[in-house]
């Protein structure tokens, strides 16, 4: 068997990744943009890492891992004090150190994470270097995690030390040792058929610690699971919804009267059964009827940065870059304004500037999902004293048009059961039911996010083809929340 470090963590979360992985990786779903970025974050902070262990030497990345062994077996024997990606194998086990430490009575294990605490699946990524490092004879000091620590506000200069946590994770790997002889005869024994993929069920364990990349293949090729099965049903956690997968129950409407749900999860599932919709008129009126005129329709888009470049700025900090406003007058008329920061700058205080330009105090601002423009705002409210006093008063004028379809005052079973405005647009706006998909480049808030963070990378013309996305994208996120309120208002009228 020969296994990296990398399949030995996905064998743990599900031995049949490991085999899909070896032999059926047509069957994997390739990563999407998140993913990607997530892996260039992986990257770019492993780097900055290396700088907490100065002058030190890489081994060059190469598929011809006998390759990277030999060189770092070669710095270790020139007495190099750090080592930064060190590969070793031991028994078909290859692993790839993060970065090692080499001292005179032993050596420290470094393993860097772009996240913001030590999770357990780390331990096991952990341990497998340190089985493979101690049954080749080193003596091991320590084995670390190094993660962000998000605690940490940047100044004028970027302070590493402070930037990342180091976590001394040694005894809890010590005691997954024993385990690693028994779980690696088991990965072996699943291997060892090469035909036959291994019979696990799908389960929780498919989206913990990651979701897996054969979700398509296991639940909707081989399981048969719909797009909206009990797994959808709103907040009803994992345990009760394998519960139900096992006793062969995955369409909602199979599900029992009796089954222990919350009084919304039961609503939600009887108007999926019933295909009725749900209207409480005089809840919606009473929502209406609070709205003064003019509204603000108002929508952010914000990145976030692992590695702060800006004064002022904590590591995974929601950062606005962006905004749409429509402003809709009694009588049905829109006037739109909009702000997108140029890349490569402190977005924060021009938009703070800007917004305060367009909404005035006193007025009703209407968001979908208030908690998240509310926090955006009064971030910024601390960060600019300036503007402080208008933007509290911004943020305190947030209505949530979300509110009648979280409260199920309005609910359809096209719906499926959600709030989320994906869900509420097409059933409310059978229009506008496209409208999403068919916008080029830009299409949800993943898409806005790595777009944003990727215009310093590209060419005038493409930046201007980017920028031109991402403004329509977001317009088009207050303009369905204008059709979503006359949608309720015609509701309200008839
Ligand atoms: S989708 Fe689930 S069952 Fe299939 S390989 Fe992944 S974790 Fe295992």
């Amino acid at each position: 068997m020969t296994i990296s470090k990398f399949l030995y963590t996905q064998a743990i979360q599900c031995p049949k990744s490991l085999w899909l992985k070896k032999y059926k990786l047509e069957v994997l779903s390739s990563a999407d943009a998140s993913t990607s970025a997530v892996f260039e974050t992986g990257n770019i902070v492993g780097e900055l890492a290396c700088k907490l262990f100065p002058d030190g030497v890489e081994v060059a990345f190469t598929r011809e891992y006998d390759k990277m062994i030999e060189t770092t077996s070669k710095l270790i024997d020139a007495g190099v004090k750090y080592i930064y990606e060190a590969t070793f194998v031991y028994d078909g086990i290859l692993v790839i150190v993060d970065i090692l430490q080499i001292d005179e009575d032993g050596i420290s294990i470094y393993e860097v994470k772009s996240s913001t605490s030590v999770k357990e699946i780390y331990l096991h990524d952990v341990s497998i270097q340190y089985y493979v490092l101690s049954q080749l004879g080193f003596s091991i000091k320590s084995a670390n995690v190094v993660h962000i620590d998000n605690t940490y506000v940047r100044g004028d200069e970027l302070d590493i030390e402070a930037l990342f946590a180091i976590v001394d994770v040694t005894h809890e790997v010590v005691e997954l040792q024993d385990a690693i002889p028994y779980r690696l005869e088991e990965f072996e024994d699943v291997l060892s058929d090469k035909t036959d993929e291994p019979d696990i069920d799908i389960g929780a364990h498919c989206n913990k610690p990651y979701e897996c990349d054969a979700k398509e293949y296991c639940w909707r090729v081989q399981r048969e699971i719909p797009e909206y099965s009990v797994f959808n049903i709103f907040n009803l956690g994992s345990k009760k919804q394998v519960a139900l997968y096992k006793q062969g129950i995955v369409d909602i409407k199979d599900i029992l009267d009796d089954f222990d749900m919350t009084d919304k999860q039961f609503e939600a599932v009887s108007n999926y059964k019933s295909r009725k919709s749900y209207i409480d008129k005089e809840s919606i009126r009473a929502f209406v009827d609070a709205l003064s005129y003019p509204i603000y329709h108002l929508d952010f888009e914000t990145f976030q940065q692992a590695i702060p470049e800006f004064k002022g700025i904590s590591p995974f900090m929601q950062i606005p870059f962006q905004y749409s406003l429509h402003i809709e007058q009694k009588d049905g008329k829109l006037e739109h304004h909009e702000f997108l920061a140029d890349d490569g700058v402190d977005p924060r205080e021009e938009l703070a500037k800007k917004l305060c330009n367009d909404i005035p105090r006193d007025v009703t601002v209407l968001t979908y999902n208030m908690h998240f423009e509310k926090g955006v705002i009064k971030k910024l409210a601390s960060e600019y004293k300036e503007y402080s006093s208008q933007l509290l008063d911004i943020s305190d004028n947030i209505k949530d048009l979300m509110a009648p379809f979280q409260k199920k005052q309005y609910v359809t079973p096209s719906m499926m059961g959600s709030y989320s405005i994906k869900y509420v647009l097409p059933a409310l706006v059978p229009d506008m039911k496209d409208a999403y998909e068919s916008l080029d480049g830009v299409q949800n808030g993943t898409d806005a996010m790595s777009a944003f963070a990727t215009l310093s990378s590209l060419d005038t013309d493409e930046k201007q083809k980017m920028r031109k996305a991402l403004l329509e994208y977001c317009k088009l996120d207050t303009l369905a929340m204008v059709k979503i309120l006359g949608a309720l208002k015609r509701v309200v009228d008839d």
